[in-house]
């Protein structure tokens, strides 16, 4: 059976090695002049491959369709991958987290024994060739896969197969080849997509206050994100304050419940700065902290409280006159203080688009695909494998794990008919 694999990121490799492991005839098309240009980049150049966690967490960090992945996780798992890439004979390690890093922090090594288990199981592979449309021919009420037309070389080419696998990545980062032009031709064969929308990518604000603290991180703070009077997110831990608004793995972690729509409605971003204390126990603390500094001016007493970065902004929100003696601060202006310190709201006027984006949320509509084999419902012979699905997940090994895992289940459901 000769098979076509689009894609030479992780959900493409692990497709065509799957599917010549399993004696099928594989090409492999990929538009760059090299595999994993996306791989490549991931976990700041060290690749998180999987995360370590027992395989029912792996559906909790899901945020798109956790459901959709039943069969592929439990087909192939995060500890499948960890023996997968063991046996391939790159070492791994676990830190914090469960993320599973190579033992030498190179993601260059990941692609590296991945090309040679391509190498060694015969995939052909043709770089520079990019994919420009689909063939196919009718088999009694459905279509069926024919073929796929590439242009290589600025000349189209025509190669036939009897399976193709597309695993041709989201839009983020489109500098790396992912640019979701391969979704609008599926669209015209009548596969329904999800719109492409931007996810684990940084927010955006307009206020000074703000992008003032720039550099600026906070470590074990609470975040609650609404979009309108909705809560969609809540978590704990850390945050980073940029020249252009908010980030940091909490941020990153928000975004996946923000869809672009909730920018319209109000997108609240409400940090808890002292999360470790009830409003009670804050106040005891702010008050000892200023009796002990009753005679210097409310701008010069939080310096114990917060980062000195944050001390302007606190200030005026807190509508407090900086002047002010601490000792003739009242109690209705100390508990302002302490719920600012409880609830410090950030109007959140967008994202950073694509560009900046970690993944794409959106993509192949789930329900056009079969979740126990990655084959299209409508196309025969046509299969799906990674990012472009519209399955998406949070930072830790997550993604790349949805995309090993469907690689794999792609490459395993092609059968001879
Ligand atoms: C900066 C960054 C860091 C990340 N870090 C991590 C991490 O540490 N851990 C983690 O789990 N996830 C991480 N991710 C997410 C993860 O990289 C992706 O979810 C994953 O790589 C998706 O794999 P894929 O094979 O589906 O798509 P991709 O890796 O995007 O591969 C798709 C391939 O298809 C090719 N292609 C596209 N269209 C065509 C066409 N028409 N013809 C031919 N070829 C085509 C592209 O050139 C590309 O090589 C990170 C993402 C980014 C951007």
């Amino acid at each position: 059976m000769d098979v076509i694999v689009v894609g030479g990121g992780a959900a493409g490799i692990m497709a065509a090695v799957t599917a010549a492991e399993n004696g099928k005839n594989v090409t492999l098309i990929e538009q760059n002049d090299r595999l994993g240009k996306k791989l490549f980049l991931t976990g700041k150049g060290r690749c998180n491959i999987t995360n370590a966690c027992p395989v029912e967490e792996l559906f909790d960090n899901i945020a798109t369709n956790p459901k959709f992945m039943y069969s592929a996780f439990y087909g192939f798992d995060n500890h499948a991958t960890i023996d997968f890439f063991r046996q391939c004979s790159l070492a791994v390690k676990t830190e914090r987290g469960g993320r599973v890093f190579p033992v030498s922090d190179h993601s260059s090594d990941v692609i590296k024994v991945l090309r040679k288990k391509l190498d060694s199981l015969g995939v052909r592979i043709l770089f520079g060739t990019k994919l420009t449309d689909i063939k196919t021919v009718k088999c009694g009420e459905k279509n069926k896969i024919s073929g796929v037309i590439a242009k290589k070389d600025k000349k189209m080419i025509e190669i036939p197969a009897d399976a193709v696998i597309l695993a041709t990545g989201g839009r983020s980062y489109p500098s790396t080849g992912s640019d979701g032009a391969a979704l609008s031709l599926l669209q015209g064969c009548g596969i329904r997509i999800k719109t492409q929308e931007p996810s684990l990518v940084p927010f955006t604000c307009d206020d000074k206050l703000i992008t003032d603290m720039q550099g600026l991180s906070l470590k074990n703070v609470g975040v609650t994100v609404y979009a309108g009077n909705r809560e969609v997110f809540s978590g704990f831990g850390e945050m980073l304050f940029t020249h252009f608004g908010l980030s940091g793995p909490l941020i990153l972690s928000a975004s996946a419940y923000v869809k672009e729509k909730d920018y319209r409605s109000g997108v609240r971003v409400i940090i808890d700065l002292k999360s470790a204390l009830s409003v009670d126990e804050l106040d005891e603390r702010v008050l000892r902290d200023f009796k002990e500094n009753q005679n210097r001016n409310f701008a010069n007493s939080l310096g114990r409280l917060l980062p000195s970065k944050m001390i302007t902004a606190v200030i005026e929100r807190s509508s407090i006159d900086p002047e002010k003696k601490v000792n003739l601060i009242t109690k209705q202006e100390r508990q302002r203080l302490v719920n600012l310190l409880k609830c410090f709201e950030i109007d959140v006027n967008g994202n950073r688009g694509f560009d900046e984006a970690i993944i794409t949320r959106g993509g192949v509509d789930v329900s056009m695909i079969d979740p126990s084999t990655m084959e299209c419902k409508v196309i025969k012979g046509l299969y799906f494998a990674g990012e472009m699905i519209d399955v998406d997940a949070l930072t830790g090994g997550f993604n790349l794990q949805i995309a090993w895992s469907t690689g794999r289940l792609a490459g395993d459901s092609i059968k001879e008919e």
